[in-house]
């Protein structure tokens, strides 16, 4: 049985790719209730349903212990859980952990973003789908833009290796905004990435009558600025331009326009201890029972998570025309 104090077995998955990024959801709540991402009306897990904070850490401190390098810690909306600054203060400074990101949709930034700094956060994901405070509340539908605003600027004070929005376009919503956005990304020197909308959870619209193809994007950008390919690569979906003269990368994250998997280098955790191997797939390995039978020893949970290498899936299989959801679960369960 693999033991973690003599060995240090790697994660690699039988197509030979090796995981060495999680993604942690820490909450499935929010305050926010964006269109694409949660219906109106969402009921939440209980508390004992989710990770503990303890065993949060634990699970970070065991992955790190198998090779992962890098963790981003999402939700749900990370900042509004209580004691979140807890869990980035344990897991900042562990050894060979040499990125810790979040995502967050800004709201809590202006309390919290030097002290996440401090924690040894390394860089931020920040959602912002509109920079017109009526319609970034439509789409939000509890959401304030000047909060969010005043999260950025805080962020940029606290002096993050990176900063970077990320964005949904929805057609007829906010698809007319793609220029405005990578202007203001420009003018605060940060960068900014497209994501494609993904068919997960139900939600109030079908999906493909608010689809925006990213490749329409990209066209759109280089009918106004000078775009030059970038190698920057995170390991994922993303592909990045930098723009010409400006300290700003674009990135596209696209499942649909752009087949991504041969290079999948990350698994998610859900805030329930779910180990999902793809964000677009239903495979799993339930972690929370085993840390909790196993409070004191790390090998079970160890060896389920070596075992989920062999059920890591090729690839996701995201069809806009199908009637129900890809997933039925919420990016905001598995964390996105
Ligand atoms: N609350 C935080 C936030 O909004 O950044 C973190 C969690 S949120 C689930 C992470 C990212 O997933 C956000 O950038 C959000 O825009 C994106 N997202 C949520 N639902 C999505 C969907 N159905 N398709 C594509 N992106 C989605
Ligand atoms: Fe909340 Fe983020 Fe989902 Fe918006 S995208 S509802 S901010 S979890």
């Amino acid at each position: 049985m693999p033991n973690a104090h003599t060995t240090s077995p790697k994660l690699i998955d039988q197509f030979g790719r090796q995981v060495d990024y999680i993604r942690l959801s820490i909450t499935d709540r929010c305050d926010f209730r964006c269109v694409y991402c949660m219906s109106e009306d969402m009921t939440f897990l209980s508390r004992d349903e989710v990770l503990s904070l303890e065993e949060c850490a634990r699970l970070v401190r065991i992955f790190v212990q198998l090779g992962v390098s890098k963790v981003r810690i999402t939700g749900g909306e990370p900042l509004v859980r209580k004691n979140a600054l807890w869990l980035f203060n344990e897991i900042g400074q562990l050894k060979g952990l040499h990125e810790l990101v979040l995502t967050t949709n800004g709201s809590q930034l202006a309390k919290q973003a030097a002290a996440l700094k401090q924690a040894g956060v390394k860089r931020i994901n920040i959602s912002v789908d509109s920079l017109q405070p009526e319609r970034f509340n439509r789409i939000t539908r509890t959401g304030h833009l000047a909060q969010v605003l005043d999260g950025l600027r805080a962020a940029i004070a606290a002096g993050f290796e990176g900063i970077k929005l990320n964005t949904v376009l929805m057609r007829d919503t906010n698809d007319d905004e793609a220029e405005d956005l990578v202007a203001f990304a420009i003018q605060h020197q940060i960068d900014i990435s497209f994501i494609e909308e993904m068919p997960l959870g139900e939600v109030n619209h079908t999906r493909d009558s608010t689809f925006v193809s990213n490749l329409d994007t990209l066209k759109r950008l280089q009918s106004k600025y000078s775009l030059i390919p970038s190698t920057h690569s995170s390991g994922g979906p993303a592909r990045y331009w930098q723009v010409a003269n400006a300290n700003t990368k674009i990135g596209f994250i696209s499942p649909h326009s752009h087949n991504f998997c041969e290079s999948c280098n990350r698994v998610r955790i859900s805030c329930k201890g779910e180990l999902f191997l793809c964000l677009g797939q239903e495979d799993k390995v339930e972690l929370m029972p085993l840390l909790r039978a196993h409070p004191t020893n790390d090998a079970p949970v160890i060896e389920a998570i070596l075992n989920s290498m062999s059920i890591k899936p090729k690839g996701h299989d995201f069809d806009l025309k199908r009637a129900a959801p890809a997933v039925v679960r919420f990016m905001s369960h598995t964390g996105g």
